[in-house]
């Protein structure tokens, strides 16, 4: 679909910004360029487009070599996206959408229905959108008519240069879910721009790490995790990866909970609970063993007696070494709001809270904001 025989790229003022590049997208292939800023990314997506024209070394579109073709009529049929969207402030939404079409000399109806087809697949009801001006969407709903627009036109190649870096994470993660589906379902062919080496796991079907101007390594997602070529791309791909949920176990991030002896009493485990602003306590041997919990509710059914007398023993645990998301799967089934952990002795070791768990997933998910490059 996109082949790249030795193209160079030289700015005048002599910055060598692409440099001797071969590079192959195929048919329905999602390729994400990935690299630090400044390294030819932008540069090379642009070719592909006549943004910009090569120095030396041919590009072909569909085996077409682009010099050969007229650039207007080439960027027809190739859908771009850019991380600055695009829209044109003063048409509508559907007028943007339309605007390829148009251009193309669809006729009205023809337009119309293109429309209406496209805006529900990103996710937008026509009738609620259409006739809306940029400014009054969201950036994430901004970029889905950028998406809409970018396929108007049906083309089978679309060029995204980091489309997704400008939203906040939660709108970015579906905007990425849609665009791969989007791509599987139309087979597209897709040149992706992004320096979050998540994104590009996650999307990319083949992954080209580029670094001043060169290829240093295009691989799968699975082949670049598993043999980075050099230290290089180890450092890239291997930067946040710590930070892979899947990975987090229970003991990253207990808590330590709050306990009382079977032998207490009532009052004093209420006092405790209201004092540590707990909705249950943990009850606990003199070595620590787990041997049930106790909460308000279980309390004012008896009021008098020791916490050995309420104290419900049927408790579901977890090991310090349960992977998180098992953990979490197990409260949410259970409808728990806490999880304790314990040893192999079964020692209370630490606690699970649903707000310690989200808070955990939320950093391990996000807390890379604004670090890009
Ligand atoms: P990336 O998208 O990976 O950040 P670019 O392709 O934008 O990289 O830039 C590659 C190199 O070319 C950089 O050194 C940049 O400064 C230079 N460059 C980009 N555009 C121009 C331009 N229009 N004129 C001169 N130099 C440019
Ligand atoms: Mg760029």
């Amino acid at each position: 679909m996109v082949r790249f025989e030795l193209v160079s790229k030289v700015y005048p003022g002599g910055q060598k910004a692409v440099d001797d590049l071969n590079l192959e997208a195929r048919k329905g292939e999602f390729v994400c360029l990935i690299g630090p800023s400044g390294c030819g990314k932008t540069t090379t997506m642009k070719m592909i487009n006549r943004l910009h024209e090569p120095t030396s070394g041919r590009i072909y579109v569909n085996g077409r070599d682009i010099m050969q073709m007229n650039p207007v009529t080439l960027r027809r049929q190739i859908g771009y996206v850019i991380q600055q969207i695009g829209l044109m402030p003063h048409m509508t939404i559907a007028e943007n959408v339309a605007l390829v079409p148009r251009l193309l000399g669809w006729d009205r109806a023809r337009q119309e229905k293109r429309v209406n087809e496209l805006l529900p697949l990103v996710g937008l009801d026509p009738a609620t959108y259409r006739d809306r001006y940029p400014s009054e969407l969201s950036g994430g709903q901004q970029q889905r008519v950028g998406i809409a627009r970018a396929m108007a036109a049906m083309p089978e190649l679309i060029l995204m240069d980091e489309p997704f870096s400008a939203l906040d994470p939660i709108t970015r993660e579906t905007l990425q879910d849609e665009m791969k589906r989007l791509q599987h379902k139309y087979k597209l062919t897709v040149v992706f721009v992004t320096h979050d080496m998540d994104e590009a796991l996650k999307l990319g079907d083949t992954i080209v790490v580029m670094r001043s101007g060169k290829i240093v390594q295009a691989a799968s997602p699975d082949e670049l995790l598993r043999n980075p070529k050099d230290d290089f791309v180890a450092q890239f791909v291997g930067r946040d990866r710590t930070r892979d949920v899947s990975l987090l176990k229970v003991a990253d991030v207990m808590i330590r909970p709050v306990t009382i002896g079977p032998e207490h009493g009532l009052a004093e485990a209420l006092v405790l609970m209201k004092k540590r602003r707990v909705s249950s306590l943990m009850v606990v041997d003199e070595d620590d063993r787990l041997l049930g919990f106790v909460t308000p509710r279980m309390i004012e059914k008896v009021r008098r007696g020791r916490v050995a007398d309420v104290m419900r023993p049927d408790i579901i645990t977890a090991s310090p070494e349960t992977p998180l998301q098992e953990a979490f799967e197990r409260m949410f089934l259970a409808h728990l709001d806490y999880l304790p952990a314990v040893d192999e002795e079964g020692r209370l070791v630490g606690l699970i809270t649903s707000t310690t768990m989200v808070d955990a997933l939320s950093q391990a998910l996000w807390s890379d904001e604004g670090e890009s490059e």
